[in-house]
């Protein structure tokens, strides 16, 4: 278990106006919907396929459920025909996130772990896959399985440890996972760097991007090869949809991702996608919003005494703060923190909360608190969890759009429970 200190005294989290999004762009000059003046990926999260209805002029682009599509005339090829194989809502979502994560495209799947998965189809068995121990435990839990099948080798090494990561790469590697910041622990990795060390011994990198979304981290431009992302989290946003996407940072990768998907079957359906690009559209004043609550939760957690460690990158205690400053244009709204009393303090804790709800999943515009050692994370096995630092009193806390004053008072009152 890292242990961190929390004897210095915390800076406030504070963002500086030169620590926003607002000024990127999506490095996209132009499309085919004709939006080369959208050069700031804000804009195109909120407008991205906005009144191009060529049938009736509609603003909101249509929702189009149709399984199949009629064939303009005999042995005529059309770039609609199936829905699994490609469909018109969808593909606006593919475009967009493509977009926001400046890749060369996207596919939309029907769960995040159908787009990890996605990416792992392009193994061959005896090929290696370097992951991160302290990943989500469904992906550790995929990882081993496959491996198990004998579809790959895989090692779990510590991605903090440069030398561990060194080492794993040395042995060979086709491909390298980075979960940046990790899920519960919310240690930041260093994509840039961990991609020069993937590409010199010729391994591709694929970073799961969930926790903090293009708003906040744009892999792409540091190395990555394929982002991947839960939509089911801060890009829907609602928690009404369980969806998933791989952005590929080449044309190549992404007809072969293409392919797998549609030989599969994982592509998302069309209401998903219609939904998930509806919760798109507000990704930017959701996340900043969240992200300044979580740091006003940080501080204070980080405060109280039946605390012993606030994982928040946003502090400036924690180890890789800087490495969070440098490489996001923000700290997110996922935090976790170890309760003392373990595992006693967690069940009178998290029974006397009112506005923080006991559940799974994450970025969504409700305040969740989750127990990664019993829920998110029970797939992952003791040991494993043990060796990631995953302990009894952990607790991972998503913040949603709630007023800071409430949340506080809710913490505040369930933290006074426990005595
Ligand atoms: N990646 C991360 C970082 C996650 O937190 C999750 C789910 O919590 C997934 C992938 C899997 O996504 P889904 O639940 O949409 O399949």
């Amino acid at each position: 278990m890292e242990i961190i200190n929390v004897c210095i005294a915390p800076a406030p989290v504070t963002l500086s106006d030169d620590f926003c999004a607002d000024d990127r762009t999506s490095g996209v000059a132009s499309d085919e919907l004709g939006i080369a003046a959208m050069k700031n990926i804000r804009t195109i999260a909120a407008a991205n396929g906005i009144a191009k209805d060529a049938a009736f002029g509609a603003v909101t682009p249509p929702l189009y459920l149709s399984s199949n599509f009629a064939f303009r005339e005999f042995e005529h090829e059309q770039e609609y025909e199936y829905s699994r194989t490609s469909n018109p809502t969808r593909n606006l979502l593919a475009d967009t996130l493509a977009k926001l994560e400046g890749g060369g495209g996207a596919i939309v799947t029907s769960s995040g772990m159908a787009a990890v998965h996605l990416v792992l189809s392009l193994l061959h068995p005896g090929e290696r896959v370097v992951a991160p121990h302290d990943c989500y435990g469904g992906t550790h839990r995929l990882l081993a399985a496959l491996h198990d099948k004998g579809h790959f080798e895989v090692e779990f090494v510590d991605q903090q440890n440069e030398g561990a990561l060194a080492a794993a790469l040395q042995l060979g590697a086709a491909l390298v996972i980075v979960e940046t910041p990790s899920n519960p622990l919310m240690r930041v990795s260093d994509i840039e760097a961990i991609s020069r060390q993937a590409k010199s011994v010729g391994a591709r990198l694929a970073v799961d991007n969930t926790f903090l979304s293009p708003a906040l981290q744009q892999p792409i431009a540091l190395g990555a090869d394929f982002v991947i992302h839960s939509t089911t989290k801060y890009l829907n946003g609602h928690s009404d949809v369980v969806g998933g996407a791989v952005i590929a940072a080449n044309s190549i990768d992404l007809e072969n991702l293409q392919s797998w998907a549609n030989m599969t079957g994982v592509t998302g359906s069309p209401f998903d996608s219609y939904l998930t690009l509806r919760g798109v559209r507000s990704l930017f004043p959701r996340i900043e919003r969240q992200q300044r609550t979580a740091g006003a939760v940080a501080d204070f957690l980080d405060q109280r005494s039946e605390i012993s460690v606030v994982h928040y990158p946003g502090l400036a205690t924690h180890p890789n703060h800087e490495l969070a400053q440098r490489q996001q244009s923000g700290f997110g709204a996922m935090l976790s923190f170890e309760l003392n009393g373990g595992i006693a303090a967690v069940r009178r804790f998290v029974a006397a909360l009112k506005i923080f709800t006991l559940a799974e999943s994450l970025g969504g515009i409700e305040s969740l608190i989750a127990h990664p050692a019993t829920m998110t994370h029970v797939g992952m096995g003791a040991e494993a969890r043990l060796a990631a630092g995953i302990g009894e009193g952990l607790l991972r806390v998503s913040i949603g759009l709630e007023a800071e004053e409430d949340l506080l008072s809710d913490l505040a009152s369930s933290l006074a429970a426990i005595a």
